[in-house]
């Protein structure tokens, strides 16, 4: 399966709504990307509009789609709607301009974004929350085929809307979903699929596999975490084989070992990458190629630029990507980015060391993990569910 593209439009046509018309002062402040901290940018903006501050905000959505709630929804417990915060209100609220698009460049040098469409946008300040990428091109490299037959988890809203044509098709005929990646995502997608494909308006016999690569499902848990993933799996009878995709065909996928495993639905929830154009920005990048920030969360290179999430890196105080990551940047981004506008000093922000883990596990069960400790159980899945809903509705408003 293919991904859909997504469609950039000029900027000076493609707002879908503006609170102002046209700028009243020159100081602007462009967010790329609505991901988890410009959401509370965003928020705060509203609580405090800056009256001398002309906000423009980029996205390719006009609703960020909390990927938390992702594998919810595959397992059938949400509509696409439960898991979506909508922009409308947030952006009308701190009078923010929408350019419904995505950046494809930034010349940090002469302070100017270029989108996808090929208009400029002029910046003070540039803060982005754009997310990680799954890179085609460097996918394609790897698994001749990927471009052409996979289902891609990233971007997350094409997966959003492509998955129902997955339930349709298993409504008709069973199918084998491939799930490839067991990390985190892929175990969770994973469970969820094998749990609604059991559900009685889909067709009898439809499986899942999950190819894990050399390393065991949730390689990065610890072994009592992992134990219990295995139970979890082997309790929706998903099929683990330790294998690698090497390239996928029609209806088959090439695994490492030289044998083909025939396959209806690819679907890839590998590793993300650095989005590729931030290469020619000149923004200092890490060697994933991730914008370079300080203990502010601000470029090491360019300081009227700003950066948080999994787009960044804090090479001050390196911390895994996740979603959990980017949510807490977003006050210290939103304080960050107020002083520099009103020329205070910035204040530095320390990463958590550790983070709560809930991994749903299909049905209404979950495994929470923090540090070394974990504990599973129905109850769990209600503890994030409450969680993730709270995320949703607290900016939905
Ligand atoms: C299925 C799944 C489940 C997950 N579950 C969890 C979980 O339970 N807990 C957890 O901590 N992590 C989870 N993750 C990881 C989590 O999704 C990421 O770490 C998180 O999304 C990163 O947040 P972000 O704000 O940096 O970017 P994102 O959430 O990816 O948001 C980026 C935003 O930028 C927009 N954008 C993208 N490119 C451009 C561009 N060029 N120009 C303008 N805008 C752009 C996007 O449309 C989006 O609005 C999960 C991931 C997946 C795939």
């Amino acid at each position: 399966m293919t991904q859909a593209a997504s469609k950039a439009k000029p900027a000076e046509d493609a707002g879908l709504f503006s609170a102002s018309a046209a700028p009243a002062v020159k100081r602007h402040l462009v967010l790329l990307g609505a991901g988890h901290a410009h959401v509370h940018v965003l928020q705060g903006l509203a609580q405090d509009r800056p009256a001398d501050l002309a906000i423009t905000v980029v996205a390719p959505h006009a609703r960020q789609l909390y990927s938390g709630m992702v594998p919810g929804f595959v397992a059938g417990h949400y509509t696409l709607d439960n898991c979506m915060i909508p922009l409308e209100g947030l952006l009308a609220r701190c009078g923010a301009r929408y350019v419904q698009g995505s950046a494809a460049g930034i010349n940090a040098e002469a302070r100017s974004v270029t989108l996808a469409s090929g208009a400029t946008l002029p910046y003070d300040w540039l803060s982005l929350n754009t997310g990680p990428v799954m890179d085609r091109q460097q996918i394609e490299e790897k698994m001749p085929g990927a471009r052409e037959h996979a289902l891609f988890v990233r971007p997350i809203e094409a997966f959003g809307q492509l998955w129902p044509r997955v339930m349709a098709v298993a409504r008709q005929k069973k199918i084998h979903l491939v799930v490839v990646g067991a990390g985190a995502a892929g175990l969770e997608l994973a469970m969820a699929a094998a749990h609604a494909l059991k559900g009685a308006s889909f067709a009898p016999g439809s499986r899942v596999t999950l190819l894990s690569g050399a390393n065991p499902p949730g390689a990065s848990y610890t072994a009592g975490v992992q134990r219990r993933l295995a139970k979890a799996l082997q309790r929706l009878r998903i099929e683990v084989l330790p294998e690698t995709c090497v390239g996928l065909d029609s209806g088959c996928i090439k695994l490492g070992s030289g044998q083909r495993l025939a396959c209806d639905v690819p679907l890839l929830a590998l590793g993300a990458q650095a989005p590729a154009w931030l290469a020619g920005t000149g923004l200092a990048l890490d060697e994933g190629g991730f914008v370079a920030v300080n203990g502010f969360q601000q470029s090491t290179s360019h300081p009227a630029v700003f950066a948080a999430g999994d787009v960044a890196s804090r090479v001050d105080a390196p911390h895994p990507r996740s979603g959990v990551y980017a949510v807490r940047a977003g006050p210290p981004l939103l304080a960050n980015l107020r002083a520099a506008w009103q020329g205070r000093p910035l204040k530095p922000y320390a990463p958590q060391k550790r983070t709560l883990n809930l991994l749903s596990c299909g049905g209404r069960h979950a495994i929470a993990v923090w540090g070394g400790l974990s504990v599973e159980g129905a109850w769990v899945w209600r503890w994030k569910d409450r969680i993730d809903r709270k995320f949703v509705a607290d900016y939905a408003v």
